[in-house]
């Protein structure tokens, strides 16, 4: 049984006000010269104990960093090893972007939290070099780091400084001592998930690629009420009241977090359903990072905080033991999920509705992209993916019924699956709304 402990990574974005950006990045790129010499001698076939140590001698940072960044390094290099068998020709590891400086709390780096509202840091960027600022970043993450300074049970670890186009960031991970949450790899159900604007969709697949079950759960009021913000804070810039702007920004912020919340209950309980289920995401990071997926993922990216309700479920699956990974979110809207198809083109795609212009396989379109996200973790973890012919019918819970409170579906008609509902009936728009409201106060972390 492989488990690990309880740890979260929590995202900031770098004030800095002494030193400079510029410290930083010397620091990353000495941090890319660490990871690339341990490649070359790795490669010239060094032992890889003498390799650390020579690495760490002649590097330009302190010592604990220099032996993180190479730990790193020597982990990528080792995964790198374990997939050499799988013939995908992946070229050798070579780094030439940012390298992200890795740092132990209270030896590379150091957080004070001073009130309320304020962290602050300080980052030996390179020996003798430090930068220092304050924290930016989501209420939800302040509270954590807050808590893993003011409780026992928890311990502030090391931090990476990492570069996102022309923004510095601190990712720092805390971790809880006594709590344990199972491996992935003893999982028996994975579970994709699948985030859109107005639902989140879930397939739970056996180990042989089958669907067990999956689930629609729709939010559509979160993209209804973001979009009465929009116009209500438009209103204001246009009438100059930037004050009464700020304090609708954050009444959307506070009202998109409590929803957040609840939705990411929903999902964890629907996941508990399974004895040991692993939840896969899209990776967001890459989503971003390469050009081309197309409007609808642009809109996606946009238009929520989609990793704020990833972090969510993840933080909450953790508490509950269960594990969450990341995976290539590559051609999962568009795919065609039939193991003997697998015909991909965004043609397939209209709206909710997934049509395979090739085999004329039908479904709702983000159910089976939850499926895909699925079949992309099986095709990391083994390089193929396990047959699948059927799917089970589309279960869609409609979480607070909007204004129209049971209204019949408008999409009924599409799905070849069919659609059972719940949740939607004697269940009006302001009901469901204070319920909201108490179960995000009784979720508070
Ligand atoms: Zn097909």
């Amino acid at each position: 049984m492989q488990a690990s402990q309880l740890t979260h990574t929590l995202s900031f974005r770098l004030d800095i006000e002494t030193g400079g950006g510029d410290d930083l990045q010397t620091g990353c790129l000495e941090a890319r010269r660490i990871r690339n010499e341990a490649n070359r001698l790795d490669k010239d076939g060094w032992e890889w104990t003498n390799l650390k140590s020579t690495v760490v001698d002649n590097a330009d940072h302190v010592k604990n960093t220099s032996q993180l960044i190479v730990d790193k390094a020597l982990g990528e290099i080792e995964r790198y090893h374990d997939h050499t068998d799988d013939g995908w020709g992946r070229p050798y590891p070579y780094k030439d972007g940012m390298y992200p400086l890795v740092m132990n709390h209270g030896e590379g780096y150091r957080l004070f939290i001073k009130d309320e509202d304020t962290v602050r840091f300080r980052i030996t960027a390179t020996r003798g070099t430090h930068v220092k600022g304050e924290l930016r970043g989501s209420p939800g993450h302040f509270d954590r780091l807050r808590t893993a300074f003011s409780n026992d049970e928890w311990r502030v670890g090391t931090a990476e400084v990492v570069h996102k186009h022309d923004e510095r960031g601190l990712h720092v991970t805390v971790t809880h001592e006594n709590h344990h949450v199972a491996g992935q790899h003893d999982s028996e159900t994975i579970v994709g998930v699948d985030v859109n604007e107005d639902c989140v969709a879930l397939a739970g697949m056996d180990r042989d690629g089958d669907v067990k079950d999956s689930v629609v759960l729709e939010y559509p009021e979160i993209k209804e009420q973001r979009h009465e913000f929009f116009t209500k804070r438009k209103r204001m810039q246009k009438a100059n009241q930037t004050a009464f702007e700020t304090v609708v920004k954050t009444e959307e912020r506070d009202y998109v977090h409590d929803c957040l919340h609840k939705v990411s209950r929903q999902v964890v309980d629907w996941v508990s359903q399974f004895s040991t289920p692993l939840i896969v995401f899209e990776d967001l990071k890459d989503m971003r990072d390469s050009i081309d997926y197309g409007t609808r993922m642009n809109r996606r990216l946009h238009s929520l905080p989609f990793a704020a309700l990833q972090d969510m479920v993840a933080y909450k699956a953790a508490w509950d033991g269960i594990p969450s990974t990341k995976v290539d979110p590559e051609y999962t809207s568009q795919r065609c999920p039939r193991t003997e198809c697998q015909h991909t083109e965004r043609a397939n795609r209209r709206k909710k509705r997934f049509k395979c212009r090739q085999c004329e396989f039908q479904d709702h379109a983000d159910r089976k992209a939850a499926v895909c996200v699925g079949q992309n973790w099986f095709d990391e973890q083994h390089g193929n993916v396990p047959s699948l012919e059927t799917l089970p019918r589309v279960k869609k819970v409609r979480r607070a019924a909007s204004g129209r409170g049971g209204a019949t579906d408008s999409h009924g008609a599409i799905f070849a699956s069919g659609v059972d509902r719940h949740g939607t009936s004697a269940q009006g728009g302001i009901q469901a709304r204070e319920e909201l409201k108490s179960v995000a106060s009784a979720l508070q972390d």
